[in-house]
């Protein structure tokens, strides 16, 4: 039985393609108009080289993209402006806000709102990224009892133990929990690997699903048409569950009492 379900974010409820253009753009907007010397000498292609080159260079910030872009910047910045590190700090920190600001102006897959409000009727609902999407800015956190990222927790999927602790805060064992996503390595290998449900949500449907992929999606709503399938109607309202979980042993008590 499924008890609770994990979500991927980026290229499951969003493309992110379209957001990192707009987000690079936005901010070579604001450094043609703040740091004229940066944007010169580092345009949008090359600071993308330049991102590329410092993901290879530093391994250990392979969990980290906020990380990665940061370090990319202070070095186009200090390439530009010597060694100013007030002015580097600053520059850096401020393009990084340009960044995310764009980053964040997504757009949901069509069917995507309601099927997680459908998912989150039926079993906790909780976020599990290597990206680093800001779900309340998003305006979608009240469908989420959590969203788990690869930066706070310090490793990646597809490591088996960002999966774990995710089922750890949920308080279900692995074998409880389902988890969707578009990468075959990140979310459905690593899923499975951690002892998960693995639904692969694949929007593209031109290969066929791997092995390791328990359950196959073409959107977000067959998975939701699913969940209401294949897990009980919950008694509580939304509303309830949103004013907070109880500690795990009475959530449990609670689920098994309403089944
Ligand atoms: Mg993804």
């Amino acid at each position: 039985m499924i008890r609770a379900v994990t979500l991927d974010l980026d290229d499951t409820l969003w493309a992110i393609a379209p957001a990192i253009v707009r987000a690079e753009q936005r901010m070579d907007d604001w450094l043609r108009r703040h740091f004229p010397a940066v944007a010169t000498r580092w345009s949008i292609p090359r600071l993308r080289e330049l991102r590329d080159r410092v993901a290879a260079e530093h391994p250990e910030l392979a969990h980290d993209f906020s990380a990665q872009r940061r370090l990319s910047l202070r070095h186009a910045f200090g390439d530009s402006l010597g060694s100013d590190h007030h002015a580097i700090d600053d520059g850096v920190e401020a393009a990084f806000v340009e960044f995310q600001h764009g980053r964040h102006e997504i757009e949901p897959y069509p069917e995507v709102l309601d099927a997680l409000a459908r998912i989150a009727a039926r079993v906790p609902l909780a976020a599990l990224t290597n990206g680093n999407a800001d779900l309340e800015r998003l305006r979608m956190a009240q469908h989420f009892q959590f969203s788990l990222n690869a930066r706070e927790f310090g490793r990646a999927k597809p490591d088996a133990a960002i999966f774990h602790a995710a089922c750890e805060r949920l308080g279900l064992a692995p074998s409880s929990v389902l988890h969707a996503g578009d990468d075959l390595d990140a979310d459905v290998r690593g899923a499975h690997a951690a002892g998960l449900t693995s639904a692969w949500i694949d929007r593209h449907g031109k290969i066929e699903p791997p092995a390791e992929a328990h359950l196959h999606f073409g959107c977000l709503g067959a998975l939701a048409d699913w969940i209401e399938a294949n897990t009980p109607e919950q008694t509580s309202s939304p509303a309830d569950k949103a004013r907070g979980r109880r500690d795990d042993a009475d959530h449990l008590r609670h689920r098994q009492g309403v089944r």
